[in-house]
């Protein structure tokens, strides 16, 4: 897939030392607008040259920003919100126009990331330490919270906006420096983020920006100058990540694959039930991490699996740029064959498929990656569609009989991300909350994304390394 550079294709700059700069790769990839398959730019990956230039420059600003006054680092970060907040409309559309998803999802993508900017203009009070007077006679003692040195971030493609700037915005306010390896399959609005960063007044070397995958990559995990990683992506390539960046004596946090539950008991809300179903699993094409992409129907609940393909049905599937979609294309080419894939194979490990989205045709759209909604019932824990990510618009149903059982058997369950209980039990709620291993937990909530002062978090497979108190991905 990588090649020479195209002539004539606009061209995804690196951003070393304050400058917006040419790579000088000779291995180039195409930024593809999932609806259309147009080519929107090409983004290079790196040379080792470059990223060492990136590490330098990290490394060198860090020497004076760790130094610059609070209220510096933060006043950047007010004028970071308000460009963002002015720019908006422009972040969006080139968002949805190189990762499919609608332009209310894509506003959604970034007004999250902008929240954390929000949260970073805090750092004052956030960054104080601790002092004890007279631990011992006339002996005091004090801690300080300084920054590391120089971090990296290391991000999907489905939040392009949101992923960065959980990252780099308070690592920065913080007093530290940081190098982004973005997504290189949709890095473009991550790009347009990056240049208002600039244009916020950071100083050369604050914020460094190298485009690749694994050899760039694996660099940032060995370079001896890199303190801290964080990363958000597959399992596979986050414990690489953790792993790698661990043996060489980093501090790293991986978020990684997920698989989200929502339990259904029969005393729930039928109708706010189904409807958060429908959104949670369907909206964004089920490629949040946070999506529901497995529904759990307790006892006499079953019996509303006809009412839930109904309305499985409804969403509209179109571009993302066109008014009133719900959902969009599916990332990429690969993407839709492998999701294809896994629903033949729930066909072939006999969960009933009472919805098949596969045949949905958009007109306008005809090369467009589209999947419509897609339901299995009759799900077991076996099978592909279960033990597999499918992160598509494919929502697989199990039923049980009891809370008890459903509890089991989300334990049970190797990722333990999100996980929504639907019920107007108030005791219900309570045995779940407490008995339940997961690391957001929603009651009559089927996304149960934390707010930036709130650590995202998980229990067994989605996370590996320790998260910083101080919000959301912090390194
Ligand atoms: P990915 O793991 O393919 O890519 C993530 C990053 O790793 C990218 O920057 C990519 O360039 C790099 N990378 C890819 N292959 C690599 C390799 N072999 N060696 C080193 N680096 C490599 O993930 P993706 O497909 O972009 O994102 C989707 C995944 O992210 C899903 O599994 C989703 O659940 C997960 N995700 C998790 C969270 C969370 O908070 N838990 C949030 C968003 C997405």
């Amino acid at each position: 897939m990588n090649a020479p550079a195209q002539a004539g294709v606009a061209t995804v700059k690196l951003l070393i030392n304050g400058k917006m700069v040419e790579s000088k790769s000779t291995e180039w990839r195409p930024i593809v607008n999932p609806a259309t398959q147009e080519v929107l730019a090409q983004v290079p990956f790196a040379t080792k040259a470059e990223v060492d230039a990136a590490m330098a420059a990290a490394a060198e600003a860090f020497k004076t920003w760790k130094n610059t006054p609070i209220g510096a680092r933060i006043r950047i970060m007010l004028r970071l919100q308000a460009l963002i907040r002015n720019n908006m409309e422009r972040v969006v559309a080139v968002l949805t126009a190189e990762q499919g998803k609608t332009l209310a999802d894509a506003q959604g993508d970034v007004f999250r990331g902008l929240e954390v900017v929000e949260h970073a203009c805090s750092i004052g009070t956030l960054q104080q330490g601790e002092f004890s007077e007279n631990v011992a006679a006339m002996v005091d003692t004090y801690t300080l919270r300084q920054p590391i040195g120089v971090c990296a971030g290391i991000t999907p493609f489905n939040f392009p906006a949101m992923i960065p700037l959980w990252m780099f915005p308070m690592a920065i306010v913080f007093g530290n420096t940081f190098v982004l390896k973005p997504s290189e399959q949709d890095p473009l609005s991550t790009m347009l983020l990056v240049e208002l960063v600039l244009e916020a007044g950071i100083p050369p070397g604050v914020l460094n920006v190298v485009h690749g995958g694994k050899e760039v990559v694996d660099a940032i995990c060995t370079h001896p100058d890199i303190k801290a990683i964080s990363f958000v992506g597959s399992t596979a390539v986050g414990t690489h990540v953790y792993n790698l960046g661990s043996q060489h004596g980093k501090r790293v946090q991986s978020m990684m694959s997920t698989k989200n539950h929502a339990v259904v008991l029969p005393d729930a809300h039928k109708e706010q039930t189904l409807n958060a179903l429908v959104g949670a699993g369907f909206g964004a094409a089920g490629q949040r991490c946070m999506a529901t992409s497995v529904s759990v129907f307790v006892g006499e609940s079953r019996d509303w699996l006809p009412e839930l393909v109904e309305k499985a049905k409804t969403p509209k599937v179109n571009a993302g740029t066109v008014p009133g979609t719900d959902v969009g294309p599916v990332f990429s080419k690969a993407a839709k064959e492998r999701i294809l894939g896994l629903i033949e194979a729930g066909v072939q490990d006999g969960a009933k498929l009472l919805l098949d989205g596969r045949g949905v045709k958009v007109s306008g759209y005809k090369s467009g990656n589209f999947i419509g909604p897609t339901v299995f019932a009759g799900v077991k824990t076996n099978m592909r569609v279960y033990t597999q990510e499918i992160f598509s618009p494919v929502l697989c149903v199990l039923e049980l009989d009891t809370l008890d059982e459903a509890i089991t058997l989300v334990n049970a369950n190797p990722i333990g991300n999100g996980v929504g209980v639907f019920t107007q039990s108030g005791a219900a709620a309570r045995k779940f909350q407490s008995e339940i291993d997961v690391g957001q937990v929603g009651i009559n909530i089927p996304i149960p994304v934390p707010v930036p002062y709130f650590s995202f978090t998980g229990s067994r497979g989605p996370k590996l390394g320790d998260l910083g108190p101080y919000g959301k991905q912090v390194v």
